[in-house]
């Protein structure tokens, strides 16, 4: 077989074969289980395509859940954010969408369960005394006052917590496991609360609510999930997510699995953060194309291929590190490099009229739509006296090596004719306004002229059958390199991490697409319509990334 088509297994596929082999197993499940309390961003993304990805290898099942134990910060609009996200990637949920929030029935019976079996107990202890009694990393806890109350006082008073007669805060259900233990999440975790809270499904039926470290168990194990994948900050939590599942008496219980989380260069991932961008006014929404949540992903012109092969990439591991974010732009241009059409505009315009072209005429010229794939055809150019070339392609002084226009040398217009530079105009500032050229009607594009070689060769737009439009250019929010946090603590952003080029020419093919489709710019990079601030009559672009790149694969 190939070497290179010889994909190995990551550490998560080699731990389900050999479950699948011990038979512990007849099929897997997985799922994604979100919180609505932000937007998804990358990191989530690798989640979700790891997770999708892992049922339809193992022809399992892949439930999507929305983990909404927690009513204080969640909201419907995430809901709705996080399910359009998540079918935009491709990963296709089996079933409904599931609510941890419909299991809060079975989660209070399992609370009294524990409670019968005296494994768990109600606690008075304030806030500040159940830390107290915590203990730390090298001293153990204590036992509270509180940990040997009879079952049947648990019972009574756990129902009336259920039943809304005390405080928010003065009682807690806690499991009783042991206040020595090594790890401090066994040391009595609280597993109910009592919070007076509305929440998004349930309203306000509940005035308890369930610990993340007891729901979350509970619900993979209501769902049959077989392998249950978080991050590796979860890790430590793994003992007690046993011993819930054990304790509750499931008998297929999930198994945990920890993974590194995704981190990014020059980026900002973590809800907390990105939200505080939006919140503050810094980004125009959770969408700005200038962040990495999915939406903005999607917006800035990001196809979901494109984020699978960056995941296939950088592979599932163990340990943290950062990832490249100019790997994530590499996959992006190969992914696009085939598939977009290739469209002349001019984003810094300086005007180029040919002398010698008749006034007021225009030709129809063909150009390939994408000269690496055939099969997208031909598109019809018009050409004209007048033409918008960029500004830095003409000089008037030209360094050594310079090829493209100046005073007596000729270039080849794209997909057009040759064109010598006869003079130019400047304003009084001494800046060039206008560019004389003549052309030879010789050496048309396509007519098999071999007579003389030009070195240059530049893209220009027909000053009158030209659509002016909108374009924006990128830079990352944060430079790792110039650190991304301030002294005290804020965010160090790139003061240059937009522009606006409001003067931007485009050729009129442009017309017939989109809001959402993609384009070569030619030598100027990939170019998105922007889907929020396009117009019946003004079309906005989002750069993607530039054409130049700055990594390479590595060899194999
Ligand atoms: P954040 O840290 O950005 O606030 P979160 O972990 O609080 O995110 P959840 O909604 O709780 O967000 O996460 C849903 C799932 O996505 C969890 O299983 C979580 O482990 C996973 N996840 C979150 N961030 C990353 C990441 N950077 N890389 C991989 N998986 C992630
Ligand atoms: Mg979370």
């Amino acid at each position: 077989m190939d070497k290179e088509n010889v994909v190995s297994k990551n550490f998560i596929e080699k731990i389900i074969d050999e479950d699948l082999a011990q038979g512990k197993y007849t099929k897997i499940a997985t799922r994604f289980p979100p919180e609505p309390n932000g937007y998804l961003h990358i990191g989530h993304a690798k989640s979700i395509l790891l997770n999708y990805g892992l049922a339809k290898k193992y022809n399992g099942t892949f439930n999507l859940r929305f983990d909404d134990t927690n009513p204080m910060k969640e909201k419907t609009e995430f809901v709705e954010s996080i399910v359009s996200d998540v079918e935009w990637l491709g990963a296709q949920y089996d079933g409904d969408i599931k609510f941890a929030s419909n299991y809060f029935d079975q989660m209070y019976e399992a609370a009294v369960l524990l409670i019968k079996k005296g494994k768990a107990y109600v606690c008075d202890l304030s806030p500040e005394q159940i830390k107290e009694y915590r203990g730390t990393l090298t001293e153990p806890g204590k036992d509270s006052p509180y940990r040997n109350r009879s079952v049947e006082e648990n019972l009574d008073l756990f129902e009336r917590m259920k039943n809304g007669e005390f405080e928010d805060g003065s009682k807690v259900l806690r499991a009783k496991i042991d206040m020595a233990s090594s790890n401090i999440n066994m040391r009595d975790p609280i597993i109910y609360r009592v919070a007076r809270m509305t929440h998004h499904n349930t309203g306000d039926k509940w005035c308890i609510y369930p610990m993340y470290d007891f729901a979350h168990p509970i619900e993979d194990a209501i769902e049959g999930i077989t392998h249950s994948i978080c991050t590796l900050e979860f890790e430590d939590h793994r003992p007690l997510y046993d011993w819930v599942v054990q304790e509750v008496g499931y008998e297929h219980p999930p198994k945990q699995i920890e993974f590194a989380k995704l981190y990014l260069t020059n980026v900002i991932t973590g809800k907390r953060y990105i939200k505080r961008l939006v919140d503050e006014g810094i980004v125009d929404g959770w969408d700005d194309p200038r962040l990495v949540t999915i939406a903005a992903l999607r917006r800035r012109g990001f196809t979901p291929e494109s984020i699978k092969d960056f995941m296939e990439l950088i592979g599932v591991t163990k340990s943290n590190s950062s990832n490249d974010y100019a790997m994530l732009e590499y996959c992006i241009r190969n992914d696009l490099k085939p598939k977009a059409p290739r469209v002349m505009a001019v984003l810094d315009p300086i005007k180029l009229v040919i002398d010698n072209y008749p006034e007021g005429e225009v030709e129809y010229l063909d150009a390939m739509v994408n000269m690496e794939n055939p099969d997208l055809g031909y598109e019809k150019v018009p050409f004209e006296r007048e033409l918008w070339i960029e500004r830095e392609d003409f000089m008037e002084e030209p360094p050594k090596k310079y090829f493209r226009l100046f005073p007596g040398n000729e270039v080849r217009l794209m997909n057009a004719y040759f064109v010598k530079c006869v003079s130019y105009e400047k304003d009084e500032n001494g800046k060039v306004t206008v560019v004389h050229c003549t052309y030879d009607p010789e050496t048309k594009n396509g007519t098999g002229f071999t007579g003389r070689k030009v070195k240059g060769t530049i893209h220009w737009v027909p000053v009158h059958h030209c659509k002016k439009v909108t374009a924006r250019l990128y830079e990352n929010l944060v430079d790792e390199e110039k650190g991304v946090y301030n002294e005290d603590g804020s965010l160090n952003l790139n003061p240059n991490s937009l522009t606006v080029i409001e003067d931007c020419y485009v050729e009129p093919a442009i017309e017939k697409y989109k809001p959402g489709d993609s384009f070569q710019f030619v030598r100027n990079g990939y170019f998105c319509i922007d889907t929020k601030d396009t117009t019946e009559d003004h079309l906005v672009f989002n750069r993607i990334v530039s054409l130049k790149s700055s990594f390479k694969l590595p060899k194999k």
